[in-house]
């Protein structure tokens, strides 16, 4: 057997006593020919071994380079340096793989974010990656739990679908017929009963539709997968690829949805604060570096671990689309002028101002509930008032639209008429609109962008630095 390793976030909370341990790794620094930092991704903390001078070949202590991969067996012992309490003292090192350090393409220096994004095959190694994604896999895992103590059944729905969920049109083909000479109809148009599945089919853009089915004999689901979006929007917070987790409830209305959403999101924090402390401070020291290069007046009031804290401990606030653009037309930021797009009841809010609400003027968390029905889905639940439907968006601090959910509309004339009006063929949903027709029941259920949670847990600015290999407009490397 290989591998009889000890990882190193083990090894460095447990008690120095002599004890014979073996490591695997890779060198991050290696000084004076006697101290390697040593690090397996396990924790951002290096191990130090130590070389006794002159005990080990020349030969060996060349090829001892940044990221060259070692097995090391030794003693462990107290550290006499700073800011350690252990160290292994080697009795033999291994080179497992050599590395050449002229041509490795990152070096022990601090490296900007965009250069990194096209080492992305790397940049694992890194340690603000390496707190990145062990954070990222502790929400995936807290997402699990929470649904799982709570008996909603993980439902897997497809990723290559025929059903445009949102009518939204911003989807990724999925076809085998040849691009150059597709075959036609006789009105020029391309013959999809020719295509692999017999009919045009697309990337998912949401598992909400099947959700709903899983709900209405399961009581409660969640998917957690990915999704693509074929949106051109170039932005700090859009991936053509990203991952959704979307629970949906049988017997259950808006509040109830909100009540679950709230409870969702400060459980998956507090997880992370509980489980990833080290990776934490480690971004939080990291933030305040960086802010330390902007004006006084523009840096955050809180740090991360006290921001995480805050939402963690205090109520979202909840306020209805139409309090929403009130607050705003009061806004000193309206009577200035400084909003870019138009602010009056029936927009689409833009990122602007989701983020005064959120930043400016709450300073926390905001459900926004009740939103006009032009601008919604034809499947959320129209309000008695004709105008409006039964929606909610989370807006986070620094992010913007985090969630978006519904009442979903269990009443099927409303919801044909609902369908005629925006254009919805009800032919192809037939199989949805059949949990309408046989025991409908309300129900409801919303959508967390992961990579936009993971975003706001770690403060990265940048979603294309929270997913391993980002797919974003003419980017699709590694
Ligand atoms: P936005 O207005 O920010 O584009 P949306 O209204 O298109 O969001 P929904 O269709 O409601 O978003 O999707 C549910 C959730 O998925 C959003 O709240 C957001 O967290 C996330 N999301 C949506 N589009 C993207 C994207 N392109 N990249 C990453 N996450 C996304
Ligand atoms: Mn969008």
């Amino acid at each position: 057997m290989f591998n009889k390793r000890i990882k190193i976030k083990e090894l460095l909370n447990s008690e120095p006593q002599e004890q014979q341990e073996t490591v695997m790794g890779w060198v991050r620094t290696f000084r004076n020919n006697q101290f390697i930092a040593l690090n397996d991704g396990s924790t951002n903390n290096n191990l130090q071994v130590v070389l006794e001078l002159g005990k080990f070949d020349e030969d060996l202590l060349k090829r001892i380079t940044t990221s060259a991969s070692l097995k090391v067996t030794g003693t462990v012992i107290p550290s006499l340096g700073k800011g350690q309490k252990l160290e292994l003292k080697a009795d033999t090192v291994e080179i497992l793989g050599d590395s050449d350090a002229e041509k490795y393409p990152l070096q022990p220096k601090k490296h900007s974010l965009e250069f990194l994004r096209e080492k992305a095959h790397l940049r694992f190694r890194t340690n603000t990656f390496g707190a990145i994604f062990r954070i990222r896999h502790s929400l995936a895992f807290a997402i699990h739990k929470f649904f799982n103590d709570k008996g909603f059944v993980y439902l897997h729905t497809p990723i290559v679908t025929a059903s445009d969920a949102e009518g939204a049109g911003e989807m990724f083909r999925v076809t085998t017929l040849p691009f150059d000479n597709p075959p036609r109809l006789d009105d020029g148009s391309v013959d999809f009963t020719e295509d692999f599945f017999g009919r045009s089919t697309n990337l998912t853009v949401s598992g909400q539709l099947e959700g709903e089915l899983g709900a209405t004999a399961f009581g409660e689901i969640y998917t957690f997968g990915p999704t693509f979006r074929a949106e051109n929007s170039n932005t700090a917070r859009h991936l053509a690829e990203f991952w959704m987790i979307e629970p949906e409830m049988a017997f259950c209305d808006l509040e109830d949805n909100m009540n679950l959403a709230e409870e969702f999101i400060q459980y998956i924090i507090r997880y992370a604060m509980d489980h990833n402390a080290d990776d934490l401070e480690f971004l939080r020291q990291r933030l305040l570096d960086e802010e330390k290069q902007k004006p006084q007046a523009e840096r955050s009031e809180l740090d991360l671990i006290q921001k995480l804290q805050f939402v963690t401990e205090n109520k979202f606030e909840r306020i209805t689309y139409t309090e929403a653009i009130d607050i705003l037309l009061q806004s000193p930021a309206y009577k200035k002028k400084k909003f870019q797009y138009e602010v009056k009841w029936g927009i689409d809010m833009q990122s602007e101002h989701e983020r005064y609400l959120v930043e400016k003027h709450f300073k926390k968390p905001v459900i926004v509930t009740n939103y006009p029905k032009e601008i919604k889905a034809f499947y959320m639940r129209q309000n008695e008032d004709g105008k409006t439907v039964a929606a909610m968006d989370i807006l986070a601090p620094g992010i913007g639209e985090i969630v978006g959910g519904s009442q979903r509309e269990e009443r099927m004339d409303k919801l044909t008429e609902r369908m005629k009006e925006m254009h919805i063929p009800a032919e192809e949903l037939w199989w949805y609109l059949d949990t309408r027709r046989f025991g409908t029941v309300p129900h409801a259920g919303f959508g967390l962008g992961f990579e936009r949670m993971v975003q706001f847990v770690t403060g990265m600015g940048n979603i294309r630095d929270v997913i391993a290999f980002p797919r974003t407009p003419k980017n699709a490397e590694f």
